[in-house]
C-alpha cells in the first residue's frame, strides 16, 4: 500500500497538471468507491477550479475552494495519472475520470478496487481524525514523547494507528523503529525522552529519504520508486543485519508482520 513518501511522489507529480484546471466532468464505473455517491460528487465538482493539490497522510487532497475537497485514498492498488490516453495503465481497470478544461483528464486506476474518491463540503472536518504530520516542523520531540507516554501500546500498531500519526504503513514504521533501535513490541509509554527523539528523528529521517527516492516500488502496484534498494529490514528476513549481521527476524506485531533485528532491537522484558 502506497505510504507517505510514495502519495507525495504522486501528489507532485500530478500537481502541475491540475492546478488552475476547471472540472468539466467526472465519471467512474465502481460506484462503491465514490462517496458520497457518483451523482452528488459530479454534481458537487462540475465548474468548481482545482486550486491547490496537496497531501495530508496517506489522502491526495484536490482543494476545490472555500475549504472543500475531493480526497482520494488509493488503499491496495490505487493509482493516478494525468494523460489524454491510457498509457502503461489497463483500460479495464480504471475506475474514475476527472475531465479538465484545456487540459488532459485525471484518470484514476484500481486494479483491486480498494481505493476511494470522496468529495468533503469540509476538508478539515473530513481529515480532523488523522494525527499530526511526521513532517511537520510544529511536531517537535517533547510533544512526540508526550504523545507516546500518553499511549500504552506497542509501538509498531501505534505508530500504524493514522489517528496517532499519519501517513505510516507497514514498510516506514519497520524502517524507523529499526534506525531508533527500539522493538516494534515494546510499550510507547515506555520510552524516555531521548528514545522519543530518537524516535521521531529515524521517522523524518526515512521518510525524507523514500521521498527523495520516489519511494518504494516493491511489486507493480506503485512503479517507478528507488527506496527498495535502500530498504534495510523490510522484507529482509534470513538476511544478515546491515549493523551486526544478526540474521533479521520477521515476527507478528499485532494485526500486522514487524521486521526487526533481535539483537539490534532488543526484546521488551514484559508485554505492554
Ligand atoms: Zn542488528
Amino acid at each position: 500500500m502506497p505510504e507517505l513518501p510514495e502519495v507525495e511522489t504522486i501528489v507532485r507529480a500530478i500537481r502541475p497538471a491540475l492546478v488552475g484546471r476547471r472540472i468539466t466532468g467526472f465519471e467512474a464505473s465502481w460506484p462503491r468507491q465514490v462517496q458520497p455517491s457518483v451523482d452528488a460528487v459530479r454534481a458537487a465538482l462540475l465548474g468548481r477550479r482545482v486550486q491547490a493539490v496537496s497531501r495530508r497522510g496517506k489522502y491526495v487532497v484536490l482543494e476545490l475552494g472555500g475549504g472543500a475537497g475531493l480526497l482520494v485514498h488509493l488503499k491496495m492498488s490505487g493509482r493516478l495519472c494525468v494523460a489524454e490516453g491510457h498509457g502503461q495503465e489497463r483500460p479495464q481497470h480504471q475506475r474514475a475520470v476527472l475531465r479538465l478544461s484545456g487540459g488532459a483528464p485525471l484518470r484514476f486506476y484500481d486494479a483491486r478496487k480498494f481505493g476511494r474518491l470522496r468529495f468533503a463540503p469540509e476538508l478539515a472536518a473530513a481529515l480532523s481524525g488523522l494525527g499530526p504530520e511526521p513532517l511537520d516542523p510544529a511536531l517537535g520531540p517533547a510533544r512526540f514523547h508526550a504523545m507516546l507516554s500518553a499511549r500504552r501500546r506497542q509501538l509498531k500498531p501505534l505508530l500504524l494507528d493514522q489517528s496517532f500519526l499519519a501517513g505510516l504503513g507497514n514498510i516506514y514504521t519497520d524502517e524507523a523503529l529499526f534506525r531508533a533501535r527500539l522493538h516494534p513490541r515494546r510499550s510507547s509509554a515506555g520510552l524516555d525522552a531521548r528514545q522519543a527523539r530518537a524516535l521521531l528523528a529515524a521517522i523524518r529521517a526515512v521518510l525524507l529519504q523514500a521521498i527523495a527516492c520516489a519511494g518504494t516500488s516493491l511489486d507493480w502496484i506503485y512503479p517507478g520508486g528507488r527506496m527498495q534498494a535502500r530498504l534495510r529490514v523490510y522484507g529482509r528476513e534470513g538476511e544478515p543485519c546491515p549493523r551486526c549481521r544478526a540474521p533479521l527476524r520477521a515476527q507478528a506485531v499485532g494485526q500486522r508482520t514487524a521486521h526487526f533485528c533481535p539483537r539490534c532491537q532488543p526484546a521488551p522484558r514484559s508485554r505492554a
